[in-house]
């Protein structure tokens, strides 16, 4: 098919957006939001953050109770929803049973009054790679190539944004994935920027170029998927967006481009890019891949910030990696996932260790948080 790429500057902005429910309950809190035209752009949170609530009042069918949404200059925050650019695929696809594949995705041409549709439904068949399933209808589809018809039939249309509101949700794990790398695909390929919504934080990082963590109505962290990962600002994006081992420590100084923790007596040191409080006392956060262990004394291959007299609690060997639980002196237990290089065996429950991780690899979040938000959802 032929590229419809996105008119530059035609940024989907939403300014202020808030949606309070009859009931009193603020779902959307004043959120500011910059997406980009033409960028896969993910909504990540939990259960009930707002995400289903954000995309509604985008696409047209939940009206805002404050707050503007424009695409370019043009504002559409109250515009019928067949008149915005924008289209939506929902969970469920809302196939029509009764109509073959290429009619279902014909739908919006013929309803706009198109007489001539065969060749672009062929393009977006061959796009979506439905073209054997044309005359079936969509009972007689598996999972997934009905996922592609919806996919196929709101492309159609040729929206600024797409909408898609937890699209896999309803396909088993290894379809999944393997609709996961057709979506971004397809994405690329037309250019249209895409908006999806989904609680899932492996598919928001695999798939978009920029991910959204929202929680209780809020944006928390915004960013590229490894500087989210990488770089936590808040503990729920720690907790939310993989694993964390969060320590307590006190902050004892700046120098040279780190902060100094005092954790639990031993000074660790931490990039003050990474460090999102220079004061006070804090949580080291360290991810469960970037500890390194070994056995009691021996040489740790990437010293750095280094701890003794810990023990293993837990060996879980998982194939790829052992994912290690192990009891810091201070009774803290603390998450390791090493990789299987072949290097060792497994080290047994008992085993005394010592921990270290570079210091590069640390962050520095805020004490007055929830050490545990974002932990639950996960
Ligand atoms: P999920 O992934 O479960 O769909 P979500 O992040 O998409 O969650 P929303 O569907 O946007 O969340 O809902 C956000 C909050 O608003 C929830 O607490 C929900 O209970 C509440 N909510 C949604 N619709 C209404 C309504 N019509 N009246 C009152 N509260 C509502």
């Amino acid at each position: 098919m032929s590229q419809v790429a996105n008119e530059s500057g035609r940024d989907l902005k939403l300014t202020g957006l808030t949606k309070t429910y009859p009931n009193g309950f603020q779902a959307v809190k004043s959120l500011d939001l910059v997406i980009p035209a033409g960028s896969f752009f993910a909504l990540l949170g939990p259960s009930g953050c707002g995400k289903t609530t954000t995309l509604r009042m985008v696409a047209g069918l939940e009206e805002p109770t404050d707050g503007t949404i424009a695409i370019g200059t043009q504002e559409i925050t109250h515009d019928k929803p067949y008149r915005r650019p924008v289209n939506t695929v929902f969970q469920n696809y809302a196939l029509f049973p009764h109509l073959s594949i290429s009619e279902n995705v014909a739908f919006g041409l013929k309803r706009r009054g198109q007489k001539e549709t065969a060749q672009q439904v062929k393009d977006m068949l061959e796009l979506t790679e439905l073209t054997a399933q044309a005359e079936k209808k969509p009972a007689q589809l598996s999972g997934g190539q009905q996922q592609r018809v919806a996919l196929a039939r709101a492309l159609i249309n040729r929206p600024e944004v797409l909408l898609l509101d937890e699209p896999l949700g309803a396909l088993d794990l290894k379809l999944r994935r393997a609709m996961q790398i057709e979506l971004k695909q397809i994405q690329s390929e037309v250019g249209i920027t895409f908006v999806h919504v989904t609680h899932d934080q492996e598919e928001a990082m695999t798939m978009a170029d920029t991910v959204a963590v929202m929680n209780q109505g809020v944006i928390e962290q915004m960013g590229a998927p490894t500087e989210l990962y990488e770089n936590p600002a808040t503990t729920f994006v720690a907790n939310f967006l993989g694993q964390s081992n969060l320590i307590a420590g006190t902050v004892i100084g700046k120098e040279a481009g780190v902060v100094k923790v005092d954790m639990h007596g031993t000074i660790v040191s931490i990039d003050a890019a990474r460090a999102h409080t220079d004061s006070g006392t804090g949580w080291v956060g360290i991810r469960p891949e970037k500890v390194l262990i070994a056995p009691e004394g021996e040489e740790i291959d990437a010293p750095g910030n280094h701890m003794t007299g810990a023990v293993v609690v837990d060996s879980s060997f998982m194939g790829v990696s052992t994912q290690y639980l192990i009891k810091m002196p201070w009774g803290q237990e603390i998450l390791c996932h090493e990789q299987n290089t072949g290097k060792r065996g497994v080290l047994p429950p008992g085993t005394k260790v010592d921990v270290s991780w570079r210091p590069e690899f640390a962050f520095l979040l805020d004490a007055s948080q929830d050490v545990d938000a974002g932990r639950e959802e996960d």
